[in-house]
């Protein structure tokens, strides 16, 4: 009869035990000192050797020969325990042993000696599951527990022990098991089985089983069973239905290096073969996040173990810096939980990755080009990098302001971009920004750090002239423009569906981003969007979107018409006074990148390597 791997592998010496070492020295420690406690609790995440730990700690404690704390695994104790033989020593699962008679039944027992060992044990799986009752059963006996008795309770899910339980035990987190710990285990079980498994499979294996030892040797077993020949990563990635990293690789870096064409080759490869777009998209973050790290050179992350079995990863994190990583992770992120509510996924997929192309492909490409492939940009290169996205920023944001002062006095604004181009008497008019100090103070006090962050890298990198035109009209549409406007706004409003067509004719990117908003607000001539999406509001109002949809209004309508979209957020806070706007925004007290990944991903994640 074939025995599944991770039975045959299963731990049966402390010794054997992978990556809980602290947790085995101190039960060692105690059974030499013979102070064992009454109860353990081991929590841990799945297949982490809680109930392994637990049935090698009901044999040490019976074991006739027990040396130095480990069990002999020969004696009739070690051996009948291993097969679940001895009455005395009783596996229960609480997630199907729910029921409370069937605890209280077994814990009845617990008065009796035991008959073939030394001491009685009971070993409950999942406790977590256990009945109100029969918590307050096991409670009971665990507040005047029997001499030779021991209780090991093992628990994926802590937090749902009561603390009347978990206070009576002597408590043990096991942790994932590193990767590589995992990965000498698997070599030593393919070593023995004298099979061909590529060492890249078997880090991909461990990336996926999430540190999970027992899910490490299943998934190993399932290839083994499954490929005739040699294992390797694209074997994995067939058998979990996933996609090969080096393929999200190219995808990546086609992104990063401008060149679409590359990046839809490989894409409609990925389609064909039947990828799902939010799977993708998954993967994608999963990517990102993992060149994130590497970019910064964190420690004993699955940065670290994607190396191993993408020789393509750590090149590609070259060519670009952690600025416009945390960019791609941050659009990326976004589109993820909007992509479910879209019907056509591939198509939003698309779009979203194609806007991530850079705007000016050589400029942003290989800003920390010629680094250590490990190691972070210095703090003086993450500083220019800083310096340069501000000054770019501030030039999208002058730019902007000159555009909007001119909508507003209904002069052309087209082409115009320098400071020069500005009069005096417009500039005397500044338009009313969402950067004004009023709302940059409710921000502050509304939203979390993520999305202040978010808003802020949207305001100074994104789309600047989205933050201009970020505020709804003050007015409503009779005061402005009188019925005759508001006869067209309905007009536009219930043509609305072939406006869409028409621009999907010319530019289907377009109309995506154009789609999630309708137009809610007609002031002179600008028409007012509301768009569930900030994401998208921004998209609509870069140029080339503009130009299209404005060209489309104008021959259908036969009047120049402006398009303004605004996000949903945008549009519930009302505007601030004008002479407020009129103040000097507050001097910019914009972070470093680095600042911004400790925001990301929190103080630990984060250790600046000084080459
Ligand atoms: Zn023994």
């Amino acid at each position: 009869m074939y025995l599944a791997l991770y039975r045959t592998w299963r731990p049966q010496r402390f010794d054997e035990v992978v990556g809980q070492q602290a947790v085995v020295r101190t039960l060692k420690n105690a059974l030499r000192a013979n102070r064992l406690a009454h109860a353990y609790l081991f929590a841990g995440p799945r297949g982490t050797g809680k109930t392994s730990l637990a049935k090698i700690l009901a044999k040490a404690v019976n074991c006739e020969h027990s040396v130095d704390g480990e069990p002999c695994n020969s004696c009739a104790a070690c051996i009948g325990i291993t097969q679940g033989s001895i009455v005395d020593v009783v596996e229960m699962d609480a997630a199907s042993n729910r029921g409370v008679d069937e605890v209280r039944s077994v814990l009845e027992q617990v008065r009796y000696a035991p008959t073939a060992v030394r001491y009685k044990v009971y070993i409950i799986d999942e406790v977590h599951m256990l009945t109100t009752e029969a918590f307050n059963a096991l409670l009971k006996t665990l507040e005047e527990p029997p001499a030779e008795c021991l209780f090991l309770l093992a628990t994926t899910d802590v937090i749902k022990v009561p603390a009347t339980i978990a206070s009576r035990c002597q408590r043990f987190d096991l942790s994932r098991v590193a990767s590589d710990l995992v990965v000498a285990r698997l070599r030593e079980v393919v070593k023995s089985l004298n099979k061909d498994v590529e060492d890249a499979a078997l880090w991909m294996i461990a990336r996926v089983t999430d540190g999970g030892m027992r899910d490490a040797l299943s998934l190993l077993d399932q290839l083994l069973s499954y490929e005739d020949g040699r294992v390797n990563v694209e074997s994995v990635a067939e058998i979990i239905g996933g996609i090969h990293s080096e393929r999200v690789g190219r995808l990546i870096g086609a992104l990063l290096r401008g060149e679409p064409s590359l990046f839809l080759a490989e894409l409609s490869e990925l389609w064909e073969l039947g990828v799902d777009a939010s799977q993708l998209l998954g993967e994608l973050v999963s990517y990102v996040r993992d060149a994130i790290h590497l970019a910064l050179g964190v420690e004993g992350a699955d940065a670290s173990t994607r190396v191993h079995y993408d020789p393509t990863f750590p090149v590609v994190v070259q060519q670009t810096d952690g600025g416009t990583l945390l960019r791609m992770l941050e659009a990326l992120a976004l589109a993820q939980s909007e992509i479910r509510h879209q019907a056509q996924a591939r198509v939003y997929f698309e779009v979203v990755l194609l806007s991530l192309l850079p705007e000016a492909t050589v400029e942003s490409t290989a800003t920390v080009q010629g680094s250590e492939v490990r190691g972070a940009p210095s703090v003086e290169e993450g500083e220019v990098v800083r310096l340069k996205e501000e000054i770019r920023a501030l030039h999208a944001r002058v730019a902007a302001l000159e555009q909007a002062s001119l909508r507003r006095t209904g002069v052309s604004d087209r082409g115009i971009s320098s400071p020069a181009g500005a009069s005096p008497k417009m500039r005397a008019a500044p338009p009313v920004s969402s950067s004004s100090p009023e709302m940059r103070a409710r921000g502050e006090s509304q939203s979390n750090g993520g999305d202040r962050f978010s808003a802020e890298l949207r305001d100074n990198a994104v789309e600047a002239s989205y933050t201009v035109y970020a505020t709804p009209p003050e007015s409503a549409v009779s005061d402005a423009g009188g019925e005759g406007d508001l006869a067209l706004l309905k007009r536009i409003q219930a043509d609305w569906n072939q406006i869409l067509d028409a621009v999907r004719e010319i530019r289907v990117q377009t109309r995506a981003w154009l789609a999630d908003g309708r137009p809610e607000e007609l002031v002179g001539n600008t028409i007012y969007g509301r768009y569930a999406h900030a994401l998208h509001a921004s998209h609509v109002m870069k140029q080339v979107n503009l130009d299209l949809i404005e060209d489309v209004l104008a021959k259908r309508y036969q009047r120049k018409l402006r398009y303004v979209a605004i996000s949903e957020d945008e549009w519930r806070k009302r505007l601030p006074k004008a002479e407020e706007a009129n103040d000097a925004p507050p001097p910019s007290s914009r972070e470093t990148w680095v600042e911004k990944v400790v925001e990301w991903f929190g103080e630990d994640a984060v250790k600046i390597v000084d080459e």
